[in-house]
């Protein structure tokens, strides 16, 4: 059986797109999916990355799986389309299809909800028998322990900045309204053994680490004890944290220790109403100047993450924020917009109060306005948030946030001028640019 698995990506990420492929580490789904194919399929597998290479339309498959966020979701149905009219059976899952199935079954020959550690395997085995369900719905109550390795081996490695990218802990403990990961997939948090974490981490031979999970700190108990265990392992490694790390020294402790070189934490806004409108209560915008001093002492670099538009925010925010980046000295700023994905929090208020004007999923990649701005317009909100990537991304304020040179300048040199270049081609992300797949045939009448 031959077995395709494609990742389509938006018009920002494509591969020659604004982002050169060194900004993209390798993504675990693709390679999760098919290590989690039973063997008896005897299955011939290959992976099609959008962010880096091009999906050739010439694929020969019996069987397709496609994964798909809001973002990408017109351009996975256009595929999706495509293929079946071609007799390949697609199947479609990932954070958009668990939240609106119903949209993605329009398109797709079966549909996967939450995540699919039990569903995809037994998929695999209807399939082989010949009679499959149109949905598979996995339930909570499963474990990521004995989670077969990634197939790595199936991925372009050239392609990426790194292919180490390693899961620990999946989840997240927070509810903030905007975020798509707790719509999709619920609360729990699940966490892989630490010895088969530091197990996967010593068979890949490297001294670099990347863990895609949503919040490392989710579980502080099993933070400690993981990277307890890691100091030994002698790697350098960057994950994802939220802000409550910088009220905890011996988190940050064990982090250094451990190899951590750097973050990325979701600062979101610099004013604590905003912070409450989105109902991420963890950040304390006060702290994050000694939070970053407190890091930076540690030798751990910062991707600061905001998001503008919020219901407290007028459009003086962008340079105060930009101010606020140069005086915290966050090593690698990013922004962007506000973005109500379907079934959050956000969505519901929003289209409550008739305020959501963008209805085609291509926009809603974070970095255009879809609904309509309480003390600002649409326009003042996309340009404030053009200006402050400039404004950050200038020769001079690069300079005042990196300077004098911290540890890991090879980390953060290279990644602000990728960020820079990236700066200075956002505006050319049109409505027209963004929403155009007319590069995928229109699938032939079914
Ligand atoms: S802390 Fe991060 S991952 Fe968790 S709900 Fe908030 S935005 Fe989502």
């Amino acid at each position: 059986m031959k077995i395709a698995l494609l990742a389509p990506a938006g018009a920002m990420h494509r591969y020659s797109g604004s982002f050169g492929k060194s900004l993209h580490y390798a993504p675990l789904t693709l390679t999760t999916l098919a290590a989690l194919i039973p063997e008896e399929a005897e299955a011939e597998i290959k992976i099609y990355d959008e962010t880096a290479g091009k999906i050739p339309l010439d694929i020969d498959a019996d069987l397709m799986g496609i994964t798909c966020i809001t973002g990408t979701a017109p351009r996975c149905y256009a595929y999706a389309d495509y293929f079946r009219s071609r007799g390949i059976t697609v199947f479609m899952g990932g954070v958009h299809p668990s939240m609106l199935p119903d949209e993605a079954a329009q398109h797709a020959d079966v549909v996967f909800t939450g995540f699919s550690e039990q569903t995809f395997p037994q998929f695999i085995r209807d399939y082989m028998s010949g009679s499959y369900k149109k949905l598979y719905a996995q339930n909570c109550d499963f474990s990521i322990e004995n989670k077969p390795l990634p197939r790595r081996e199936l991925l372009n490695k050239k392609r990426y900045i790194t292919i180490n990218t390693v899961e620990a802990i999946r989840g997240c403990c927070h509810r903030c309204s905007f975020c798509a990961y707790p719509a999709a997939f619920g609360h729990p948090v699940y966490k892989r053994p630490v010895k088969e974490v530091v197990a996967e981490i010593e068979a890949l031979h490297s001294r670099h680490v990347l863990f895609p999970d949503v919040n490392l700190i989710a579980d502080r108990a099993y933070a400690l004890e993981l990277f307890s265990a890691m100091i030994p392992l002698k790697v350098m490694w960057v994950g994802l944290v939220t802000s409550a790390v910088g009220i905890d020294d011996e988190l940050i402790t064990v982090f250094r220790k451990s190899g951590c070189k750097g973050l990325l934490i979701g600062f979101e806004s610099i004013t604590q109403e905003s912070q409450q409108y989105i109902h991420k209560g963890v950040n304390r915008v006060d702290g994050y100047v000694d939070l970053m001093n407190r890091l930076h002492d540690n030798g751990i670099l910062v991707q600061g993450c905001f998001a503008f538009g919020g219901d407290e925010e007028d459009t003086s925010v962008f340079e105060r924020t930009v101010e606020a980046v140069i005086k915290a000295k966050i090593d690698l700023p990013r922004y962007s917009i506000l973005t109500p994905f379907p079934r959050t929090e956000l969505y519901a208020q929003l289209e409550r109060e008739g305020r959501i004007t963008e209805r085609n999923w291509a926009m809603y990649d974070v970095q255009h306005c879809v609904f309509r701005p309480k003390k600002m317009t649409k326009e003042q909100l996309e340009e404030g948030t053009d200006l402050a990537w400039r404004l950050t991304y200038s020769t001079g304020n690069m300079m005042k946030r990196l300077m004098p040179l911290r540890s890991s300048p090879w980390l953060s040199i290279p990644l602000n001028l990728g960020y820079k270049g990236y700066a200075d081609k956002w505006h050319k992300f049109t409505r027209d640019v963004m929403c155009d797949n007319s590069d995928i045939p229109v699938a032939a009448e079914r």
